[in-house]
């Protein structure tokens, strides 16, 4: 019993370890974000998606550039 509970604790352990030493890789390939990801929003003309901050709001719609915010006008 005390042979399965070490065999238990050690497969424990380096599965911690293992996944401990992923994530430090992980963190270490990607550059940290310092911004969160902006909200992606859809063209109400074409429907491309593009960033919230990229886009042209009117009258609570967003859209991908100056002539589709007109031809949706229109
Ligand atoms: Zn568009």
């Amino acid at each position: 019993m005390t042979k399965i509970l070490l065999i238990a604790i050690a497969f424990a352990a380096v599965f911690w370890l293992l996944r401990n030493h992923r994530r430090r890789a992980d963190r270490a390939a990607q550059p940290p974000p310092d911004a969160p990801a902006e909200d992606m929003v859809a063209c109400a003309h074409c429907g491309v998606h593009l960033p919230r901050g990229e886009s042209l709001i009117s009258e609570a719609r967003h859209f991908c550039s100056q002539e589709h915010e007109q031809e949706f006008r229109r």
